[in-house]
Formats: structure tokens, C-alpha cells, sequence
């Protein structure tokens, strides 16, 4: 049997939203979890105290197997970006802004930079976390211009 709806013609009764829900790995399955919520966890190291991402499930600076999750901040800075426009990524009507962000508790994450035009974004912007939504009813931390 053939479906009715075609692809190839573009997204013609295209339901929202349309990013891909997050691929959630064991170890990060809490972190996931907490962002359908709209809460952004990080992981922290029991022994040394030092934070990690992504979760895992040996700390990488002391080898310690002692884990605490822990609240963010969720504000930090755009350390790099760019806009992959080939191919055109499955899911954004636009190519977003793919950010490497660098957060305030020392640990780095790629996102995408939302709330902003792609020309505006510049080194060391001051972001803050937000969310955005998925497919599945999931929900992924994405980042935007500092409000203060
Ligand atoms: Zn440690």
C-alpha cells in the first residue's frame, strides 16, 4: 500500500512540531527526562564535584562512580556556531543556529541559538536556557539571548 501523503512535495499538512524527538541513551535518560519538565539538569561528580556532560557513568576527572544531578543555571555563552544549511536539516523549515554553548558551570553542550537573527549572533553572547518542543511530545534545551 502507498501513502498518501508524499514528502518529496514538502510538508503539506505537516503537524507541530517538527523537530526530532531527542535519541535518549540510559545514561542520559534523567536529563531527558527533566527537560520534558522543562527543568535542565546537569551531572555532577560526588566525590570531586566537578560537572560532566554528557552524563555517563564514571566521572572523567577522578574516576569517581559517585553521581548527583543537579539544577543548572542554565545561562552560559555561545563559544561557537554555525549554520548547516547542506543538506537542509530534517525537521527546521529554516536552518537553525547549531551552537556550541558554554555553560556558567564549566561543561559545554551543542544546542541551537533561537530568538535571534543568524547575523546577530556573535562570540560570547550571553544565552539562558529555554525549550523547545518536539515531535513525540518531548521537549530539548535550546538557548536564547540573555534577557538582563
Ligand atoms: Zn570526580
Amino acid at each position: 500500500m502507498s501513502s498518501p501523503t508524499d514528502t518529496a512535495a514538502g510538508p503539506a499538512a505537516a503537524p507541530k512540531p517538527t523537530r526530532i524527538a531527542p535519541i535518549v541513551t540510559p545514561d542520559a535518560k534523567s536529563f531527558w527526562a527533566a527537560a520534558d519538565e522543562e527543568k535542565f539538569v546537569g551531572q555532577k561528580c560526588g566525590d570531586c564535584g566537578k560537572f560532566t556532560f554528557p552524563p555517563r557513568p564514571m566521572c572523567p576527572h577522578c574516576h569517581s562512580l559517585k553521581r548527583e544531578e543537579v539544577e543548572l543555571s542554565g545561562y552560559g555563552t555561545v563559544h561557537s556556531w554555525t549554520i548547516p544549511r547542506h543538506p537542509h536539516p530534517f525537521g527546521f523549515k529554516e536552518a537553525p543556529v547549531v551552537a556550541v554553548i558554554q555553560l556558567d558551570e564549566g561543561i559545554r553542550m551543542v544546542s541551537n541559538v533561537i530568538g535571534v537573527a543568524p547575523e546577530d549572533v556573535k562570540m560570547d553572547m550571553a544565552v539562558e536556557v529555554t525549550f523547545d518542543a518536539t515531535m513525540n511530545n518531548h521537549k530539548v534545551p535550546v538557548f536564547r539571548p540573555r534577557a538582563k
